[in-house]
């Protein structure tokens, strides 16, 4: 366990990880000073509050490192060039994000604890974390899915409840600032170019995801179709005996879970010595059966197995399992068009994904980009598109990369953020769409220039839907 009493520890930002890991820390024992960048009244309350409990708050100054600190605890969000890590860095103080310390602390009183299986990705984290927490309860495990979704890491770890296991969903960021977590087993379901301002370059941010693979002790979990994947796999630095462990949407290999046949089928853990192979469940057990989101069945059936879980766990679990909002959402059919809402979509991979699910798509796209490029999505997606509505910011750069990839394609821009703004271009979609044809959001785009978060965006989606039937 971690001894913090009596220790300088600075908390770095107020929020969703600050206020709690302040609050942990001084209850452990340490003195904790959260400096904070923001100074406005929802900064100033949260101070107030901290206060009570004997916590100082330096608010409107983020960067300057207090003095005789000896730990810096970070919002996992802070970007790493911020100079109070420099200045850390500096004075040789340790910094950990909300993971690290959860690790840290996780057997704190003696406690025996769960083994994490982490899952991290471009796309695909929060719905895999789902399958996989929903196959360990069908095997009986007590269970949460924890970390970048629902339950916090630290009120897994600290809480009352007792856990078999945890199904955790890890962020690049976090990932940045958890040097010394290690999983019994994780997998790495995508890499693509991503949050590039914050990582600094595409090989930052692939070595900071491919910190989910060191020390694992029984499994590494890469996509078969994603070398970038398993070349992290080969540099992780694990324990002996850790294998790594492929899914693919093909037929499996022997160290592999893939599809034969429409049967998901594992051939890396196999139970039965006179079979080579295991069969795990339908593709239609998988909701919805599209190809990236087998590929997410997949690769949480193959930490479950590394973990141990029975077939059959992985069947039922996969059946019961329910996608969250805004990820493919099928909303209406009105006319014989589907309406789809895959507000989730915030970057070109996870677009790219839905739109090859669909025959004849009228897609609607934009909002900020966070300096994407639109071509490749747009070359690979040409040939289903009916026609595309843009909305948001950034929309111009999806105009230009249509214009240079797909030129007949019919395109209506909407320069609006008004609150009829979505409403708007779903009666665009609507004209434009024939029969048989889906209409998917899918905006490639983050959504904070129109919406306070893609669930707003979705919600506004899903509204103006139902108001056509
Ligand atoms: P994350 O937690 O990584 O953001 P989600 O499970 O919430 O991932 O899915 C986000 C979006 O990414 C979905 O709405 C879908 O468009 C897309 N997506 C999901 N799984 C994959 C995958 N394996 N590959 C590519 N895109 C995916």
């Amino acid at each position: 366990g971690q001894d913090l009493r009596g220790k300088n520890v600075t908390v770095a930002g107020l929020g969703i990880s600050g206020v709690p890991a302040a609050k942990v820390l001084t209850g452990l024992g340490a003195r904790v000073t959260v400096v904070n960048d923001g100074d406005d009244e929802r900064a100033r309350a949260q101070a107030a509050d901290l206060a009570g409990l004997g916590v100082t708050v330096r608010l409107g100054d983020g960067d300057t490192l207090p003095e005789g600190a000896e730990l810096v605890v970070t919002a996992p969000g802070w970007r790493p060039d911020k100079p109070l890590f420099a200045a850390a860095r500096e004075a040789g103080v340790p910094v950990w994000g909300d993971v690290e310390l959860a690790w840290r602390l996780r057997d704190l009183d003696g406690r025996t604890p769960a083994p994490w299986l982490c899952v991290t990705g471009t796309n695909g984290k929060t719905t895999t974390t789902r399958m996989l927490a929903s196959i360990l309860e069908a095997a009986g495990l007590r269970t949460a899915a924890v970390g970048n979704i629902g339950v916090s890491l630290l009120d897994a770890v600290l809480g009352d409840t007792e856990y078999d296991v945890l199904a955790v969903e890890l962020s690049s960021y976090q990932l940045h600032w958890a040097p010394s977590l290690r999983a019994h087993s994780a997998a790495v379901l995508n890499l693509a170019p991503d949050h590039l301002d914050w990582h600094g370059s595409m090989e930052a941010y692939a070595a900071d995801k491919g910190r989910i693979y060191e020390g694992n002790q029984v499994a590494c979990v890469y996509n078969v179709a994603d070398r970038a994947t398993e070349d992290l796999v080969r540099e992780a630095d694990v324990e002996e005996g850790c294998r790594a462990i492929g899914f693919t949407l093909g037929t499996p290999g022997p160290s592999e879970v893939g599809v034969v046949d429409g049967i998901l089928v594992d051939r890396a853990f196999v139970e039965n010595r006179q079979k080579n192979a295991q069969e795990l469940a339908e593709v239609t057990d998988v909701r919805p059966p599209v190809p990236h989101n087998i590929a997410n069945a997949l690769a949480a059936a193959a930490l479950a197995r590394a973990f141990g879980v029975p077939a059959t766990a992985v069947r039922d679990g996969l059946r019961a399992f329910r996608p969250d909002a805004h990820r493919i959402a099928h909303v209406a059919d009105v006319d014989g068009v589907a309406y789809v809402d895959d507000s989730k979509a915030t970057n070109t991979h996870a677009a790219e994904a839905s739109l090859v699910s669909y025959g004849s798509v009228v897609w609607i796209a934009g909002g900020l980009a966070k300096g994407a490029t639109f071509d490749e999505l747009v070359t690979r997606a040409a040939e289903r598109l009916r026609a595309v509505v843009l909305i948001g910011a950034d929309r111009a750069l999806i105009r230009e990369a249509l214009e240079r990839h797909a030129p007949g394609v019919p395109v209506v821009e909407l320069d609006r953020t008004d609150d009829g703004a979505m409403a708007a271009a779903v009666a665009e979609a609507r004209a434009l769409a024939r029969r048989g044809d889906t209409v998917l959001l899918a905006p490639a785009c983050a959504s904070m220039d129109m919406f306070a978060n893609y669930n707003a965006r979705g919600e506004a989606f899903e509204t103006a839907v139902r108001e056509l039937g």
